[in-house]
């Protein structure tokens, strides 16, 4: 009989294609916990047979009925009780988020175990910049609901992070062309297993490889950063003057093209003497 562990939430990240990359920690925590939340019992049950574990499992979901939140909560005092998802790490774009706050908000102990996540797996594949970066999760279906997500992201200067299924790829890769411009992207496919691909080019390259043959399986897409805009010359310096001098002072007027072009404002505003002289 394993010894059992002190009692709280176990929140355990799962291998999300080769079972070889479960944590030694994740596998005993699994064989030692009084029972473990599943998405869905019969593909934790194949974990659980692959790494020897026969803890009883109960289905949990954040829509799961508040009064099963409850009887949990209640259960943490005493007992250790694992959250798992399907494949990954819970409450990335997975259930959790509702028990964590509520164990959170009563004072429970909570403990982490990480391990893999396609987010993170993805951005390691992609060749992309990755010193700062927005994870989207799953766009809305809905195209309408979709650009209008694209929108309001379009001007962060990171590169994006977004899960997506195949029969969906085409219409996503062409929204995003469609809402952030040409940029660099890559689709990253069933990481860690068989048939693992990346394949990189723009997003409206990516969009028609893909418009008429939805690949299978799971699939993260990352998109660059927008592009840096290049740098003002003089000429432009000098029209953009020109044309605010036309209704400012000088020194209104170099404190607007100073921000617009991003220039040093002493530096436009001594020009802007020159010019308006
Ligand atoms: N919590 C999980 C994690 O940490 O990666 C993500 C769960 S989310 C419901 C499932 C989505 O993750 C899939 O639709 C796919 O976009 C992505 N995903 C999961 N496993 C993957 C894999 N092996 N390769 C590529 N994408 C994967």
């Amino acid at each position: 009989m394993e010894q059992s562990l002190p009692p709280g939430l176990y929140i355990v990240a799962t291998p999300i294609g080769n079972l070889g990359d479960m944590t030694s920690r994740a596998a005993d925590t699994l064989c030692r916990v009084d029972y473990i939340l599943a998405e869905d019992k019969r593909v934790t049950a194949k974990l659980l047979a692959h790494i020897g574990a026969k803890a009883p499992m109960m289905t949990y979901h954040d829509h799961s009925d508040e009064r099963l939140r409850e009887r949990i909560l209640s259960d943490l005092a005493t007992k250790a009780v694992a959250l798992v998802s399907d494949a990954g790490t819970p409450l990335i774009s997975d259930p959790g988020y509702k028990l964590v706050r509520a164990a959170r908000q009563a004072g429970l102990s909570i403990n982490t175990l990480p391990g893999p996540s396609a987010a993170i797996a993805a951005l390691t594949l992609a060749g992309l910049p990755t010193d700062r970066f927005l994870f989207l999760g799953f766009l809305p279906a809905k195209a309408k609901a979709r650009a209008d997500a694209i929108a309001e992201i379009a001007s962060f200067r990171a590169s994006l992070v977004l899960y997506e299924s195949g029969p969906r790829l085409g219409d996503t890769l062409s929204a995003l062309a469609g809402g952030l411009g040409d940029r660099d992207a890559a689709v990253i496919r069933e990481i860690t297993k068989l048939h693992e691909e990346c394949g990189s080019g723009t997003l409206s390259e990516l969009a028609s490889r893909y418009a008429d043959a939805p690949p299978r399986g799971e699939i993260v897409i990352i998109v660059g950063p927008p592009p840096r805009p290049a740098p003002a010359t003089s000429d432009d310096l000098d029209a953009a003057l020109d044309e605010a001098l036309g209704r400012l002072s000088p020194s209104r007027a170099a404190a607007e093209v100073a921000e617009r072009i991003r220039l040093p404002r002493k530096h436009v505003y001594a020009r802007a003497m020159e010019r308006a002289g």
